[in-house]
């Protein structure tokens, strides 16, 4: 067995030890005789399992008993929609577009109302995060959406958007248990699964109860979020295995320190690969100093040709995946939780050879 280092931005890598047990279960989950894959997710079995998972995102998230935690499918695409159709209650709402996937957000939800841009950083490829204050934001909205962390720009909120009063909704999908997050300030925060957390198929939403309730009258029920959180997530069939592997990684981060543990090697390592780009001749950041993310470090030789040939020979290193996003061209190293320290190490080793044989 030979393991790379895999800077996917999503799936992307998971911890080791949690695939272990993974393959050592794989076969007969505690006694079962069968694979969790098998099992039916209404057998007394599979309740531990899920009541275990949210028990263990709770503690790790610190997420306040009033708020609902759904473990949904669809992706985060899906919640594109989803949250008009559950938030927009006068058929306002407001988005910040700082990002590919955030504008997706805010094109899906003028079909369902009144969607309006307060701030883009489109005017410079979304090389950073645009500036938010209260009075931006239409007293009539009925929320603010962001996406916290751009995937696919590498950029990330520098703290929590001040909008007042008003509900704020955050795209959390490539950040989510990267770091401790204040959860309430937040609304309703939703992510897919597979950058941070565990494989594709899973969509966490984390949802303050007094906003269930006021969806559209033609809400698919499968889209509605107090339908989902009345059923325990189980309206239908949940995405059970990527449930089960989810709850793996929480008790991973947990014993591993939690979120302020985590917190501390994600600055580590982002400061490792930062603080060389910043002194490279070579090799440039592309996003603004003070909305880095932590996750998704984007850079660029300034020739194409070029990133082209450091992708390729990365690759043949065993630096998996360092190709930047397809609309965007040059490269980008998602480090997310689960990717080591010395993945990162070997990744500015690599750079600096390349840098000095090129120049
Ligand atoms: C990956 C990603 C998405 C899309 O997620 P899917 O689960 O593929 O729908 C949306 N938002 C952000 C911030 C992402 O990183």
């Amino acid at each position: 067995m030979s393991r790379i280092y895999n800077f996917s931005a999503g799936p992307s890598m998971l911890p080791v030890e949690v695939l272990e047990q993974c393959a050592a279960e794989m076969l007969d989950y505690n006694g079962s005789g069968m694979s969790v894959m098998e099992m039916s997710h209404r057998s007394p079995v599979y309740d531990a399992i899920i009541k275990e998972t949210e028990a263990d995102l709770r503690k790790l998230m610190n997420i306040p008993d009033n708020y609902k935690v759904l473990f949904l499918q669809g992706g985060a695409s899906t919640q594109f929609a989803a949250i008009p159709l559950n938030l927009m209650k006068t058929g306002k709402a407001d988005y910040v577009v700082s990002g590919q996937f955030s504008k997706k957000a805010y094109k899906e939800a003028q079909k369902y109302g009144d969607a309006k841009c307060i701030a883009s950083s489109e005017d410079r490829t979304y090389a950073y995060i645009p500036e938010i204050t209260p009075d931006m934001v239409r007293e009539d909205a009925d929320y603010v959406h962001v996406c916290y962390n751009n995937t696919i720009f590498g950029t990330k909120y520098p703290e929590v958007p001040n909008v007042g009063d008003k509900v704020l909704v955050a795209d959390m999908s490539s950040c989510i248990t990267s770091e401790p997050v204040d959860v309430t300030k937040f609304g309703c925060i939703y992510a897919g699964a597979q950058k941070n957390m565990a494989p594709a198929g899973l969509t966490v939403v984390i949802i303050r109860e007094d906003l269930l309730g006021t969806e559209k009258e033609f809400t698919p029920v499968m889209l509605n979020y107090k339908e989902m959180a009345d059923n325990d997530s189980m309206y239908n069939t949940p995405p059970c295995y990527a449930i089960y592997v989810a709850g793996l990684v929480y008790k991973w981060a947990l014993k591993n320190g939690g979120l302020e543990a985590m917190k501390k090697r994600n600055e580590e390592k982002a400061a490792l690969l930062y603080d060389y780009l910043d002194n490279s001749k070579l090799f440039k950041p592309t996003a603004d100093k003070k909305c880095r993310s932590m996750m998704n470090v984007c850079f660029v030789t300034g020739d194409a040709d070029l990133d082209k040939k450091f992708c390729k020979e990365a690759e043949a290193a065993g630096l998996s995946n360092l190709k930047g996003h397809r609309s965007v061209g040059g490269m980008r190293a998602s480090i997310y939780n689960a990717m080591p320290r010395e993945g990162v190490e070997k990744l500015v080793a690599f750079m600096k050879a390349f840098e000095e044989a090129n120049s």
